[in-house]
């Protein structure tokens, strides 16, 4: 059994912006003072002591983590290390069982009430995390619906956009990655990479300001891996947009990263800036992971 294949595939299409049930924790008390909460200065994203568990598993371990404004950070580990999960409680795709995220200088699973932080409402989720979008490796695109109409649907539901205000955001978008001859194109007429990038142009639709992807690569050819690839690199470097990937393409990671995690049993044990991480690992389990990456290449 592979994990993220069977993950993958209970996230139903539409997910990427799905409205979540209220996120249910054990200890809501003992989350930790807010912070200042001043968008423009707070870290993009900050995990403060994040623990999910599914029954006796723990899957993140008080994980502390500040992503930083535009950072790009590789997120890189064996299977079923908590990877996925950590971009899925950030998604809120998974509620927490203690700690919390802030997003943009401000609490994501949880709001302020009478100076108090109590487990964020429905709305307050659907308003914070709507500056979140996520790409997944099944591309997870609505099979009856064009390039296009895939493209308008969540900023015309959840974003209130006219249908022409959301036709044309998404034909600048699918022009951006290169599809504009495409637009009226369903899934089963495109090639994966070609999904991949309608997939990415969906998650820009909604204007996200972080970015997630989570090996977006690992279901396609060689050769359109590569198209995919660039379109990321594209945007990281003409678009002001923080980027969370978990990948296990390491020449990747290495040369678009500015910082590389690596995730061991909930925790990440070692990270640091590329050069330095591949070049010189000091954790034993992280040289061991490179080295068996290395011979399997
Ligand atoms: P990775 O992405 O690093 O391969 P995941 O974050 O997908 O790992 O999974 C981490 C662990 O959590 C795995 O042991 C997996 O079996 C378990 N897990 C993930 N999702 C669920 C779930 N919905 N229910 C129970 N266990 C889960
Ligand atoms: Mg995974």
């Amino acid at each position: 059994m592979t994990v993220k294949t069977d993950v993958d595939a209970l996230t139903p299409p539409h997910s990427a912006f799905a409205v979540e049930n209220p996120m249910k924790r054990d200890d809501p008390a003992s989350v930790l003072e807010p912070q200042a909460g001043v968008p423009g200065e707070a870290p993009m994203v900050r995990f403060v002591g994040v623990t999910k568990r599914y029954g006796a598993l723990t899957v993140l371990d008080e994980l502390d983590l500040d992503i930083g404004r535009n950072e790009k950070v590789a997120i890189i580990g064996p299977s079923g290390s908590g990877k996925s999960t950590l971009l899925r409680v950030l998604m809120t795709l998974d509620p927490l069982t203690g700690g919390m995220i802030e997003v943009d200088g401000e609490p994501l699973t949880h709001m302020r009430k009478n100076g108090e932080l109590v487990p964020a409402s429905p709305k307050h989720l659907r308003r914070v995390r709507s500056k979140i979008g996520m790409v997944f490796q099944s591309f997870n695109l609505f099979p009856h619906m064009t390039a296009l109409a895939n493209t308008i649907e969540a900023p015309m539901q959840v974003l209130g956009l006219s249908r022409k205000e959301a036709t044309e955001r998404a034909r600048d978008l699918l022009s951006l990655v290169g599809l504009e001859d495409k637009c009226n194109h369903y899934p089963s007429q495109l090639s994966g990479g070609q999904q991949q990038r309608v997939a990415i142009a969906r998650a820009l639709a909604m204007r996200p300001k972080v970015l997630l992807f989570d090996e977006v690569t690992s279901a396609l050819d060689p050769e359109l891996c590569g198209e995919v690839l660039n379109v990321i690199r594209r945007l990281g470097s003409e678009h002001n947009l923080t980027m969370l990937m978990v990948t296990h393409q390491m020449g990747f990671a290495r040369e678009f990263a500015d910082r590389v995690c690596f995730f061991s049993q909930g925790k990440i044990i070692e990270q640091g800036p590329p050069q330095q991480f591949f070049s010189a690992p000091q954790h034993e389990r992280t040289q061991q992971f490179l080295r068996a990456v290395k011979e399997a290449v």
